[in-house]
C-alpha cells in the first residue's frame, strides 16, 4: 500500500545490544531498503570503514553541515556528534524504500516529531544490564572509560523505552531477527496522513 512513499524504521538501543548483527540478519528478507549511514565525529573503531559504517568527519566539518542544515537530526552521544543526512533519506523515501536508522533516543524523538506518520520505532536491548556489561567487555573494542560511559547511557536510555512502538529483548539472535522481520514488513505498510486523506476523497467520490 505504501510502495510509492516509503517508510522509516528506527532502531535504538545500547551499543552492544546486537543492533548491527540483527540488521545484517534481516536485511535480505524485508524488501527494498536503504540503511542510513550516519555521519560522526567519533574515532573509527578497528574493522570500521568510512562510508560503510559511518561517514567519519572532523568536528569542524560536522558543525559546517549543521550550519548548512544538512541533517534530518543530529545528537551529541558519548562525547561525539552523530547525525543523519537528509538528502539520501529523502531520495530513498521517494523511491518507496524502507529507510532504516540506527540512532539513539534523541534521534528517535527528532524523527518522530517530523515524520511520525511514516515511522515505526523499535528499542533493542539485552535481557539485563549485566549481560550488556559482559558483551561490551567481550567486544574488546572500547576502553574501560568508554564502556563505563556506554553503560551509564544505556541505563538512561532504557528509561525511555515507552517512547517506542516495540521492544525486542535480544537474548536469542534467530528469534529476535524473526520478530524484527515482522515489524519491518508491517512498518512498510504505514500510510502517510496525506495518502489517507487522498484515499478517503477517492473513496467518497465513487459513492
Ligand atoms: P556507536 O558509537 O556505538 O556506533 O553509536 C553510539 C550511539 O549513537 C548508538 O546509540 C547509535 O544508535 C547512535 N547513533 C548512531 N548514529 C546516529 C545518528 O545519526 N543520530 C543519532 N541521534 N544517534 C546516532
Amino acid at each position: 500500500m505504501n510502495e510509492e512513499s516509503g517508510a522509516i524504521l528506527v532502531l535504538s538501543g545500547p551499543s552492544g545490544a546486537g543492533k548491527s548483527s540483527l540488521i545484517g540478519k534481516i536485511i535480505d528478507h524485508i524488501g527494498p531498503t536503504y540503511f542510513s549511514i550516519s555521519t560522526t565525529t567519533r574515532p573509527m573503531r578497528e574493522g570500521e570503514v568510512s562510508g560503510v559504517h559511518y561517514h567519519f568527519v572532523s568536528e569542524e566539518v560536522f558543525k559546517g553541515e549543521i550550519e548548512a542544515e544538512m541533517f534530518l537530526e543530529y545528537a551529541f552521544v558519548h562525547g561525539n556528534y552523530y547525525g543523519t543526512s537528509l538528502i539520501p533519506v529523502k531520495q530513498a523515501l521517494k523511491e518507496g524504500k524502507l529507510v532504516i536508522f540506527d540512532i539513539d533516543v534523541q534521534g528517535n524523538d527528532a524523527v518522530q516529531s517530523r515524520l511520525a506518520d511514516i515511522t515505526t520505532s523499535v528499542f533493542i536491548t539485552t535481557p539485563t544490564l549485566c549481560e550488556l556489561k559482559r558483551r561490551l567487555h567481550n567486544r574488546l573494542t572500547d576502553s574501560e572509560e568508554v564502556i563505563a560511559k556506554r553503560l551509564a547511557m544505556a541505563t538512561r536510555e532504557v528509561q525511555r523505552i515507552t517512547e517506542y512502538d516495540y521492544l525486542i529483548v535480544n537474548d536469542d539472535l534467530e528469534k529476535a531477527a524473526e520478530v524484527l522481520i515482522s515489524i519491518a514488513k508491517a512498518a512498510r505498510m504505514k500510510i502517510p496522513t496525506l495518502k489517507i486523506n487522498e484515499f478517503i476523497q477517492r473513496w467518497e467520490a465513487q459513492g
